[in-house]
Formats: C-alpha cells, sequence, structure tokens
C-alpha cells in the first residue's frame, strides 16, 4: 500500500490541497524528499514530465513515483517536518500544458487506430513538442493530417472524458487501445464513443479542453513512423513564431506572408545563375589583370627579357576560385611565375604556379609557406595552393616566398 494518496488521479483539475508530512529523506544527490499522506502533485512518469509548485514556503521542483513507497516531493528552501501539516499548490499553467500533450496524445493515437490500424509504441513530452513513435506503414503527409483532422474532430466535439476503475478480470472482456502495463485494478481513460485505454496520466474533462493538435513533423525511427506534434496552447505559441518568421521573412521580399516560398526559389535559381556569370566575367577580369600585372614588371628599369616575370600580389577577400583564375590568366603568358594570395576576415590562402618554360618547385616553396600561415598545402612543382587560418603572417609568407625563389 503507497503511503501517498494519489489525489490527481480522480481529480486532474485539483491545483491546491492539504495533507501530512510522513517522512523527510535525503537522496543520493544530496536533494531533500518529502513524502506526503496524500498529494496533488503528478510524479514523472507514462511520458508525462512531473508537477511543480509549492509546499508550504518549500518549492517542489521536482515529482518522483517510488511506486509502493509513495510520491516524494524533492524540494527546495524551507523544509517542512515529519507531522506538519502543509498546504501544496501545483503550477497551473505547467499542469495544463501536460493535461492538453498527454490528452491530445491519446486522441491522436486512438485517430490512428481508428483509421489506419496503427498503434502507438511509446510517447514523450519533451521541452517544446511531443513525440509518438507508432506503427504506421508507408507514411505520407496526407495519412498523417487525415489522423489529425480526426484528431481535432474529436477535440471539438468536446467529448466527456471519464475515469473507470475495473478489475483486470473485467479490463479482458473490453476493448482498450493498449494492453495495460500492470496488474491488478486498472485505471482507465474512456473518451465516450472514441477511446478506452489504461493510463495513470492527468487528464482533461472534456475533449475540448485539448484545444487544437497540430503536427510539426514526421521522419520514420527505428521500424516506426516518428511523429512530432503539439496540443493546446504550445500549437498557439508555435503558430506565433512560425507567423512571426514567415511575417519577417515576407517583408524582406515586400510580399504577402504566403508568397514568400516561391519569391526565394526565385532568387535562389537567379542567384545561381549570376554566380555562373560572375564567374564567367571573372575569368575576362582576370586576363586583363594578368596583362596589366605583366606588363607593369616589364617596365621595371631593371627587367631583362631573359628574367622569369615574378607576379607577386596580395589581394583582399579574394577567393579561391578567383585567386585561380588570376594564376592562370598569368601563367598562359612564357616565363611567368605567380605568387598570389588572398585574406579575409579568418582565411589566409596562397596560390603558386608557373608556366610550362619557367623553372621552379612550386611546392616546395608552397610547403615552407604553408608553416607560416599555419596551413597544410601542396600541389606540384608547376602548382600549390593553401588556405590557413594566421591571415597577419600572409604578408611575410608571401615575401619569403619570393626571396626563396630569387635565391634558387
Ligand atoms: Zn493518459
Amino acid at each position: 500500500m503507497s503511503a501517498t494518496e494519489r489525489l490527481y488521479y480522480q481529480d486532474s483539475h485539483l491545483l491546491e490541497f492539504d495533507a501530512r508530512v510522513v517522512d523527510v529523506s535525503e537522496r543520493d544527490d544530496g536533494a531533500i524528499a518529502v513524502m506526503l499522506d496524500r498529494t496533488a502533485f503528478y510524479p514523472t512518469g507514462g511520458g508525462q514530465p512531473n508537477d511543480t509548485g509549492t509546499l508550504g514556503d518549500a518549492r517542489v521542483v521536482d515529482c518522483i513515483d517510488a511506486e509502493e513507497q509513495g510520491v516524494m516531493h524533492v524540494v527546495q528552501g524551507l523544509v517542512p517536518q515529519i507531522g506538519d501539516a502543509v498546504h501544496g499548490k501545483i503550477d497551473p499553467l505547467r499542469r495544463l500544458d501536460h493535461l492538453q500533450q498527454h490528452t491530445g496524445q491519446h486522441i491522436l493515437s486512438a485517430a490512428f487506430v481508428k483509421l489506419f490500424d496503427a498503434p502507438t509504441h511509446s510517447f514523450r513530452v519533451m521541452e517544446h513538442e511531443c513525440e509518438i513513435d507508432i506503427a504506421l506503414e508507408d507514411p505520407t503527409d496526407e495519412k498523417i493530417e487525415k489522423a489529425v483532422d480526426l484528431a481535432n474532430q474529436t477535440i471539438w466535439q468536446n467529448l466527456p472524458i471519464a475515469i473507470r476503475e475495473v478489475t483486470a478480470a473485467e479490463a479482458a472482456q473490453l476493448p482498450l487501445r493498449r494492453e495495460p502495463a500492470r496488474e491488478g485494478e486498472l485505471r482507465l481513460i474512456e473518451i465516450t464513443d472514441f477511446d478506452l485505454t489504461p493510463c495513470g496520466g492527468t487528464h482533461a474533462q472534456g475533449t475540448g479542453e485539448v484545444g487544437v493538435i497540430a503536427v510539426r513533423g514526421w521522419e520514420r525511427a527505428k521500424g516506426l513512423t516518428r511523429i512530432q506534434f503539439m496540443a493546446g496552447w504550445r500549437v498557439l505559441s508555435d503558430y506565433r513564431k512560425a507567423n512571426r518568421t514567415a511575417t519577417e521573412t515576407a517583408a524582406l521580399f515586400s510580399s504577402g506572408r504566403d508568397e514568400t516560398p516561391a519569391l526565394a526559389a526565385k532568387l535562389i535559381d537567379e542567384n545561381k545563375k549570376l554566380s555562373r556569370r560572375v564567374r564567367e566575367l571573372d575569368e575576362i577580369a582576370c586576363r586583363v589583370e594578368a596583362e596589366e600585372i605583366l606588363s607593369s614588371l616589364k617596365s621595371a628599369v631593371d627587367y631583362r627579357p631573359s628574367d622569369p616575370l615574378v607576379a607577386t600580389r596580395v589581394c583582399n577577400d579574394r577567393d579561391a576560385d578567383s585567386l585561380k583564375h588570376l594564376a592562370l590568366a598569368l601563367i598562359v603568358h612564357p616565363n611567368v611565375i605567380a605568387l598570389l594570395a588572398s585574406r579575409d576576415s579568418n582565411t589566409a590562402r596562397l596560390v603558386f604556379a608557373r608556366s610550362k618554360d619557367a623553372t621552379g618547385d612550386m611546392n616546395a616553396l608552397m610547403r615552407q609557406a604553408c608553416e607560416m600561415i599555419d596551413g597544410r598545402g601542396g600541389g606540384k612543382p608547376e602548382s600549390a595552393q593553401d588556405g590557413g587560418k594566421n591571415t597577419a603572417a600572409l604578408d611575410d609568407a608571401l615575401q619569403t616566398a619570393a626571396q626563396s625563389l630569387a635565391s634558387e
């Protein structure tokens, strides 16, 4: 026999009660647990999280089902003593939320059984949404929304929800949605003409209290269909969030809220085409830039036509592709060595390349430069590239490469 009479079994709307402390103990983690002769606090179980609230001047932060021993209230603050009379208060919004999610699950699970003969294997109330794992074969959005529609129609009919206490023998004669998890006396939750299932949680008194059910998503998991759903005020809160996101996105397009998916798809498509065009134009620009660099090298006073033309340049915010384009545009000319670098806020890039008729080991130069910019690149004697994190050392790395080349 449990030391605690469970008031929540009979009345899920009882939010205040008086009780007497029968035991106070320290748990392994140092927390203090209070046992009462009666309680309206629901302890964690059956996929439903515990209630919170107050017990006299103490705060109830957790509630644990110790089965036969009773219900343990983990408290913080002024701990009552054995024998004290205490007044308990349940946090009403948390209770309402759990009641909506939990009763919503009964209704949704029953809808899947009625429509697709798909029983629920497990259920979880999480911080933002709930999950059920159901044996639904070949799930589709249409199938799932059909069950959601039936669940909501059932909610809006506001069917009464009753608690029935039966013996195991009586239960065996009844069309229960799922097998009872325990033996002996059973507590059944009956939604008139819709569902009958054994359960020890806190439920609404009528389906209307659940408000509404909405599915956020689904996936296949461990051979079952895992459905993320929410009920009651969570749907409203999620709607507000989703609506805000959609409205803010629409404002970026100066469009109506529901037109944004088509506009975003169009923008992405245009962006792909533009990127392609920019690449093409960049190659053309690199050819012009290469000619300018080489003609300026040739006009230097100490230029000798037999010497290789060493094009050294540090650019800002130039991506790896553009840097390669410039290198290629340079080395199509005879006897050219390109030592190019680019940096943005957190990346340093290097591209070293030479014309076929030029000499020098670009890979060896790159390995030396790599160390200076904390990179790990490499390549072949004709061309090599690298990316590193040390942007501050980029100019020095390029300088060192140019000096090494000159001393070869
Ligand atoms: Zn239940």
